[in-house]
């Protein structure tokens, strides 16, 4: 009899360090310092180091750490910000949020993620910003950006909601643009038990440009120089993430020989297709994610075969940013970019979490290949 395999089980990530998480909560209740506490301090100085920059700021959420990041870099009101059509549509409501005007452009059919050629097409004398999305846990290559960033003078703010100490080319998500935003949304390679985002920077005047924009834009207590907002880092959050942040690498690491035991069973089956993996082992497999690409068999047939055997899985996303009726005034319509709503088409995300077992990624797979009915094994 085949056990249930959920899409996410966060209780495997807590159970183990459960007492220490309690003790961390229990110290800032002691405390009483619930805002802008002492833990956040902590966390801020310990994940900016992690990700190799100088300075962190903790936010409400990930959203508000592009949108006040973006603010912080000086980009608002009639400054063009170049971002992928394949992404959450956060990053899109980010940009929306700092007053930028977003413009959106196609992805790589084999990696998901931007396609740094379609950018270079849409740039203009107001572009401003580029915003690669790291997506699924993979970094968008670096030397590229840096490259097309400097011909151009694009700032590059990297939305690393999915990459924590995502690595490729030597460098680390964070570390590669002018500031970037993370979330710590429960699910996220580095998850609070709530909402929780940070950006980074190496720039002092960015980062303390976004502790006043986070705290009414208060620059110092009822003195308010610009506008700002209530989006702070909760005390309680930080303590939690402080407790797991040291078994990053290790969760990373485990998501990464999930992906290769997916990646090698997955190789002998005909209509399935992993999104490629450009970065080796500096991938963080935020999630694992395939394209259905057999016409006799629909996304839909496997996603609702796999749930019928217990299995969870997810697709992200089903509907790409610029034909989500929110966003209509934008302008945007089918067809504009064909390989985003293809993948959004095809894709479908399996199972993927530390401590998923090797056993349970084969009854993945097993129950996955009965749904292919056409897949040839290749011999052996
Ligand atoms: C999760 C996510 C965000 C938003 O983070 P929240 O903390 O949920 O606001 C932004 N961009 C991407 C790519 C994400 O996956």
């Amino acid at each position: 009899m085949n056990e249930m395999v959920p899409f996410v089980d966060l209780g495997l990530q807590h159970q183990p360090i459960q007492a220490a998480l309690e003790q961390a909560i229990r110290i800032v209740m002691q405390q009483g310092d619930y805002v802008l506490g002492q833990a956040v301090a902590e966390f801020e100085g310990a994940f900016a180091t992690a990700c190799g920059a100088a300075y962190g700021v903790g936010v409400g959420c990930g959203t508000d750490a592009i949108a006040l990041g973006l603010q912080a870099c000086g980009i608002g009101a009639g400054d063009e910000v170049i971002l992928p059509a394949n992404t959450f549509v956060a990053t899109l409501i980010g940009v929306l949020r700092a007053g930028a005007t977003p413009v959106l452009v196609d992805c790589d059919p084999h990696t998901a993620l931007i396609d740094l050629s379609a950018v270079e097409a849409v740039i203009t004398s107001r572009s401003r910003a580029v915003i690669p999305v790291h997506l699924y846990g993979q970094m968008v290559s670096p030397s590229q950006l840096l490259h097309l960033a400097q011909q151009y003078n694009l700032l590059i703010f990297e939305d690393a909601a999915q990459a924590h100490l995502a690595e490729r080319e030597g460098y680390r998500a964070g570390s590669v643009g002018e500031a970037a935003a993370f979330s710590f949304y429960p699910s996220k390679n580095l998850g609070a038990l709530g909402d929780g985002g940070m950006v980074v920077t190496r720039n002092p005047r960015i980062a303390q440009t976004v502790k006043s924009l986070r705290n009414y834009g208060a620059s110092r207590k009822y003195f308010h120089t610009e506008p700002g907002t209530n989006s702070r880092l909760d005390t309680l959050q930080a303590a939690v993430l402080n407790v797991k942040l040291p078994y990053l690498w290790k969760w990373n690491y485990n998501r990464y020989t999930i992906a290769q035991q997916y990646d090698q069973l997955l190789a002998p089956l005909a209509g399935v297709t992993p999104i490629q993996n450009d970065s080796g082992r500096g991938h963080v497999y935020h999630l694992y994610v395939l394209k259905a690409t057999q016409d006799s068999v629909s996304r839909n047939a496997i996603l609702e075969g796999l749930a019928a055997a217990g299995i969870g899985s997810g697709i992200h996303y089903p509907i790409p940013c610029h034909l989500q009726p929110a966003f209509a005034d934008l302008r945007y319509a089918e067809g504009d970019f064909p390989h985003a709503e293809t993948l959004a088409q095809q894709v479908l995300s399996l199972p993927m979490y530390p401590g998923l077992s090797s056993v349970q990624v084969n009854q993945v797979v097993a129950v996955l290949k009965q749904l292919l009915p056409h897949s040839v094994s290749v011999a052996v």
